[in-house]
């Protein structure tokens, strides 16, 4: 496995496309070789700019990052689209793959698609976003837009991988401006109203401000509300401008230092709370632990102290 894994780096560091997907197939479900894969690269990453792209179905998304990529493409070598669809554990993330895969043929050589969906991602969605981006990063991407489908929990987390997060909404949202509410706007640096060819752009726009207005920021970085149009390509050197700034004030704040330190963080205590389990596991038997797990279940034993029991073993 270590073989391989050598023979699809060495492929992959000169460009070739079969081997970077390759690659990012084996970080992504983590299978064997994974590890190495990642220990490798890991000195060369840090060094892409990640700009995350969410906001409801259907608000032009896809659409929207085609033109970014392609803005982006003006002054940077090689751009790399990552398109996350936590909504789809039983396609694989077929639906999104597919709309990619067709607009792929409008982008040009320098643009890597990448899709993927929440099967078997050990260790959870953003996780394996993160290690997708890491590869792609320590391959000489000089940017990477994660971009997702839906506004929830997952999508929040995944999208907190980049530097930037951009919300995209859509004039006349209605309700649907009430769940944005929930979570997403406070991870969000840049607010775009999309399809602001439509009526209503106006009035999104001045209610974004005014929940903007009701949150208490965590820093000092007011999001910009930008209006665009993905369809006619509109609006989207401003929003590159936007994503920009925010880039540069995150670097200069120190904020991009303090997610970056973040991300990290998560990663090695998830790493070690993985590492632990299996030490765990190993020493007491796994079967004492499944052996646990079912009188919890029985409700014969508590899950706390089936811990400590566990433990003390
Ligand atoms: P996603 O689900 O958010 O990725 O949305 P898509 O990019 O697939 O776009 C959904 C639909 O909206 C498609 O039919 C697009 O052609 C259309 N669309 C995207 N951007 C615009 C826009 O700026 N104006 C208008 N009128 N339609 C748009």
């Amino acid at each position: 496995m270590i073989a391989t894994a050598g023979s699809l780096l060495a492929g992959a560091r000169k460009g070739d496309k079969r081997s970077i997907a390759r690659l990012l197939t084996i970080v992504e479900n983590d299978e064997s070789g994974s590890a190495d894969i990642l220990r490798s690269l890991y000195p060369d990453t840090g060094k892409a700019r990640i700009v995350g792209v969410t906001g409801p179905p259907g608000g032009g998304k896809s659409t929207l990052v085609s033109r970014l990529a392609a803005e982006y493409r003006k002054t940077c070598d090689r751009v790399a689209i990552v398109a996350v669809d936590p909504s789809s554990p039983f396609t694989g993330g077929a639906i999104l793959g597919d709309r990619i895969r067709m607009r792929d043929r409008f982008l040009d050589e320098g643009v890597f698609i990448r899709s993927m969906a929440s099967r078997g991602h050990a260790g959870g969605l953003a996780r394996a976003t993160m290690r997708v981006v890491n590869v792609l990063d320590a391959l000489g991407t000089d940017l990477v837009i994660v971009e997702t489908v839906g506004v929830g929990q997952e999508e929040v987390e995944v999208v907190r991988v980049a530097d930037t997060v951009c919300l995209v909404t859509v004039p006349g949202l209605g309700d649907d401006i009430q769940a944005i509410k929930a979570g997403v706007l406070e991870i969000a640096d840049v607010l775009v109203v999309n399809k602001a060819d439509k009526p209503g752009a106006d009035e999104t726009a001045r209610d974004l401000a005014q929940m903007l207005t009701l949150g208490h920021g965590r820093t000092q970085w007011k999001p910009p509300i930008i209006r665009t149009s993905a369809q006619d390509g509109s609006g989207v050197e401003e929003l590159v401008r936007a994503i920009d700034q925010h880039a540069e004030w995150a670097q200069t704040s120190g904020e991009l230092e303090q997610r970056r330190a973040g991300a990290a963080r998560q990663e090695v205590e998830a790493l070690l709370r993985e590492a632990l389990v299996k030490r765990l596991e190993s020493r007491v038997g796994s079967e004492r632990v499944s052996d646990a797990v079912k009188r919890v279940a029985k409700r014969e034993l508590d899950p706390y102290r089936a811990v400590e029991e566990l433990l003390d073993q």
